[in-house]
């Protein structure tokens, strides 16, 4: 309690903090979730220009304080109170660094049955085929980290899972709505068929339907960016996977997601990885992917930004993950994309951001340099890009 109600003061019971793990322990007792971020990239913010934390992050020593305290409490609050508060005392546990690696295997799924119209996997996945059609070949590059050398080849098999939900018009799960359901259901899938949207759609009772051929890119992704410290991908349309969950999380949606879609998610999840030897932190929701390369903002578009079931898809919690396009390229958000999104996300936003610092700390710029040289690197990425698809294009035409 008392180190609730003054987190500035470091208590004898206390450990020592260094200015970092300090940040981080008054952040954790602002209850607000905004208000906390907001602080924490203030204070890591100063953190970085005077390599000491300044008064909001600084302990203020527990004599002077209790000397204070001490007369105060003694006029005014009965030791009964007193007694409660040391049982309620919280020890500080410094937050351990999320095992990026663990769940990184999946155990095989293979196909056991096959027909013109459905696929049966060994998971219990059955994949229906009616609305299957094809799309352009994937083709992409990657770029090396942290040199930002785009690749001597390119790639033809899906590096990830991108997961949306469709967003699209639905009845709420109920069997009187059946009918309905279905219908909506129904046109969503020629739609996306048309569009060549997904990859695969999972309807509201959990059916699974293949829509673009998997080696085949689908436009799912729009402008986005994945990938981690060894590399960056920047065209996840061609790169990744489209999941989409058939429902209406925006703005807020109790049933969104059914259970019997998370059944199926979890299944198809288990065989695309099999399948692709895809990494566990290589399956991320469009929120998490998405960007404007006009103002530089992440989440032009936001679905799956929040209360993503990660853990009953069998994966871990791929939202505390560095957003990539924030901690490599310079990416920001504001508070629109906070309102739309969920607390969990923005571990990511924070860790993305604390590399990004790190990262202008060891290249001996401020951040707001090292942003602009990394922004300017990411238009020359794209143009490369375009300039490597087009000279492919030509030489396919001679
Ligand atoms: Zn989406």
């Amino acid at each position: 309690m008392l180190t609730r109600w003054f987190p500035h003061i470091r208590w004898p019971w206390q450990p020592k903090l260094s200015g970092t793990q300090r940040v981080e322990y008054v952040a954790a007792q602002i209850p607000d979730p905004v208000q906390r971020l907001k602080y924490l990239r203030q204070a890591n913010a100063r953190l970085d220009q005077q390599q000491s934390p300044v008064p909001t992050g600084r302990p203020i020593s527990w004599k002077k304080f209790a000397t204070f305290a001490a007369v105060i409490l003694a006029l005014f609050v009965p030791w009964k109170v007193i007694s409660d508060a040391r049982q309620n005392m919280r020890v500080y546990k410094p937050q351990s660094n999320r095992d990026s690696k663990s769940a990184s295997t999946t155990s095989s799924v293979w196909i056991v049955d096959e027909n013109s119209s459905i696929e049966t996997y060994s998971n219990g996945l059955r994949v229906e085929k009616k609305f299957t059609t094809e799309n352009k070949r994937r083709k992409y590059f990657k770029f090396s980290q942290p040199a930002f050398q785009i690749s001597e080849d390119s790639f033809d098999q899906p590096a990830g899972i991108i997961f949306h939900t469709t967003e699209s018009h639905t009845a709420s799960l109920a069997p009187e709505n059946t009918r309905v359901i279905k219908r909506l259901g129904e046109e969503l899938l020629k739609f996306v068929r048309a569009e060549r949207s997904y990859h695969y759609v999972i309807d509201r009772f959990g059916r699974v339907y293949r829509v673009v051929e998997e080696l085949d890119s689908a436009d799912h992704a729009g402008i986005s960016i994945w990938g981690d410290s060894q590399s960056l991908l920047l065209s996840l349309n061609d790169a990744y996977l489209g999941v989409a969950l058939e429902g209406q999380t925006q703005p807020s949606d109790t049933d969104a997601i059914t259970p019997a879609q998370i059944v199926a998610a979890k299944q198809l999840t288990e065989m695309l990885r099999s399948k692709y030897q895809i990494e566990a932190r290589d399956c991320v929701t469009h929120a998490q992917v998405s960007v404007n390369p006009i103002n530089f903002e992440i989440g032009f578009h936001s679905d799956g930004g929040r209360d993503f079931p990660f853990s009953q898809l069998g994966l871990p919690d791929n939202y505390a993950v560095a957003l990539p396009a924030i901690a490599f390229l310079g990416f920001e958000y504001k508070q629109d994309y906070l309102n739309k999104t969920s607390e969990a996300l923005w571990v990511g936003l924070r860790e993305g951001d604390k590399a990004l610092r790190a990262a202008a700390k060891r290249n001996n710029l401020s951040v707001e340099a090292y942003t602009d040289k990394l922004r300017k690197q990411y238009r020359a990425m794209r143009a490369e890009i375009r300039a490597r698809n087009q000279s492919e294009q030509e030489e396919r035409a001679r």
